[in-house]
């Protein structure tokens, strides 16, 4: 399958409109759903980066007097391109991720819509035109591009999270330098060749693969990319601020979530444990809104643990190429070896496991990461289970006795990314909407699903304030500049010459 799909045995980095073979040290990479070797990615020194930023600084001068709507044919046809390849992409996506071919199928197809969604942007960029102070004199703000942006992407999210941070980079003017993940490089690969058959001038977008110490840290310390746009743990987003901060180099962070979803005394709970299902075991809970807290009313605990279990038992294991899986593999040994670290420590800390809680190796699985689908029920807010993000498929149930409770363990986190509840009172849906204390809040629905035209990102520890997607991304990837116009042919001062 492997060999079918991908058809190069080594990536080579895409630099100034060309593919340029790293002649030092690579890596492989490999699928996690059976260990198969895929290809293999260069891990590029530093001065490749050096190179890139060169390129791409000469690319941008241009492309920044490209006009908008121009720039924005070019994601058009991107958009097209993705479309025609969805398949292809979402086929791979499953192979370097391991996700459900369902849930690939999905992240591409939010790729696909941020594309076309940011190319209209190429027709709006709005501005803003206001009244002067000061007869014959015209104001007005406009977004400039920045110049040269770095983006960091994880393997979670290997196209979307690219498209979140490239495509408004793009149509805004600037040139990228991008570094993803070095578990999931194909990713790249494909939407960098997408880039260059849709006619995206060379330069303007380059793709250097290599370790987040090597590669990423260059990218971090480079004086001429002014913009560090990241996605990734808190640890290594907290270093880069730091770095960047230093440097007032621009940074938007979007880092981890502890996601919880209420379910109240009044839910539909069919309704609920679906959309607890979904958003706690999908893509094995690796997903940065995937929820690990289910808050739930002490009346209805006993009767959602029963129906949770009975639709856990439901859940399909296994390569997630087949369409059949429902829960595909952990990315990698370090991946499974934190989660197990989490399910003794929830153990430890007395809550009581109702099932799951061990990898899965039975014959048929291959050399995968599998763990099974895990409740813990009788958490309390302030266990490590119930606080620090685990990243697989780890859910606890948390009892509380009333509405305001539930609103009170729901932001006693460091983290702030998405919540949801499940109530059919309007009351309480719209206290929730206003006190719950995260970037995403979902009514009757789990955590996750964003769509690509509203901001995406969190409070908290989660992030620091910037968005993703949505028209929100632009301001990341622009400056404002204010311009005044004095058609009056003499001198006129602002707050002095005002009668
Ligand atoms: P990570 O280890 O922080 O890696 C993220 C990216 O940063 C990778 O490309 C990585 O490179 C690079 N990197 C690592 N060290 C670096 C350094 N010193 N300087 C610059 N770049 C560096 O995170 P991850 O484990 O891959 O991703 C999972 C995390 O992402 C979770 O915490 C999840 O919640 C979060 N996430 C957040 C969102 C959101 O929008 N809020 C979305 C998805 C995921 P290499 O791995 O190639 O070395």
């Amino acid at each position: 399958m492997a060999e079918a799909l991908m058809d190069v045995k080594k990536l080579s980095n895409y630099i100034g409109g060309k593919w340029v073979e790293y002649q030092g040290e690579v890596t492989q990479v490999k699928n996690p759903a059976n260990g198969e070797v895929i290809t293999e990615v260069p891990l590029s020194s530093a001065e490749t980066v050096n190179e890139a930023v060169e390129t791409a600084k000469r690319a941008q001068k241009e492309w920044a007097l490209t006009p908008a709507p121009q720039r924005a044919e070019v994601l058009y046809e991107v958009g097209n391109l993705m479309k025609e390849r969805k398949e292809r992409l979402s086929q791979l996506l499953t192979l370097e991720n391991g996700k459900v071919i369902e849930e690939a199928r999905g992240e591409v197809q939010e790729g696909i819509d941020m594309a076309f969604y940011m190319a209209g942007e190429g027709r709006r960029l709005f501005g803003q035109t206001t009244p002067a102070e000061l007869n014959n004199k015209f104001a007005m703000s406009v977004r400039a591009p920045i110049g040269v942006v770095g983006i960091i992407t994880p393997w979670n999210f290997p196209i979307a999270i690219a498209t979140w941070k490239s495509f408004p980079a793009i149509v805004a003017g600037n040139a990228v330098v991008w570094k993803p993940a070095t578990e999931t490089p194909i990713m790249a690969y494909e939407l960098a060749k997408i880039f260059e058959e849709a006619g995206l001038p060379k330069g303007v977008i380059n793709v250097v693969f290599g370790s987040g110490s090597t590669v990423g840290d260059a990218m971090v310390h480079h004086d001429d990319l002014r913009v560090i746009s990241f996605t990734g743990s808190n640890d290594t987003g907290r270093n880069i601020a730091a770095e960047c901060g230093r440097q007032l180099k621009k940074v938007s962070l979007e880092m981890g979530g502890k996601n919880a979803v209420i379910v109240m005394d009044d839910a539909d709970l069919d309704l609920a444990v679906e959309g607890i299902i979904w958003s706690a075991f999908g893509t094995s809970g690796q997903r940065c809104t995937a929820c690990s807290r289910v808050i739930v009313h002490e009346d209805v605990k006993e009767t959602l643990e029963e129906r949770l279990l009975v639709e856990m038992e439901k859940l399909t294991i296994g390569d997630g190429l087949d369409e059949s899986n429902k829960v595909g593999p952990i990315i990698n040994e370090a991946g499974m070896e934190k989660i197990k670290k989490y399910i003794e420590i929830g153990k430890e800390e007395g809550a009581k496991l109702l099932a799951g809680g061990k990898e899965l190796t039975d014959a048929g699985l291959g050399n995968g990461y599998y763990f099974a689908p895990t409740l813990f029920t009788d958490a309390t807010s302030d266990m490590r289970i119930a606080q620090e993000e685990i990243f697989g498929p780890v859910v606890s149930l948390i009892p509380v006795e009333n509405f305001e409770e539930a609103i009170e363990v729901n932001n006693g986190v460091t983290y702030g990314l998405s919540s949801s509840i499940f109530t059919r009172d309007v009351q309480r849906v719209f206290q929730a909407q206003r006190d719950l204390d995260t970037g995403i809040v979902y009514v009757n629905a789990g955590t996750t699903g964003a769509e690509i035209h509203l901001p995406f990102g969190g409070t908290k520890g989660t992030g620091n304030g910037h968005r993703d997607s949505g028209v929100q991304a632009l301001d990341v990837f622009t400056e404002w500049k204010a311009v005044y116009v004095d058609y009056s042919g003499k001198l006129q001062r602002a707050q002095i010459d005002v009668e």
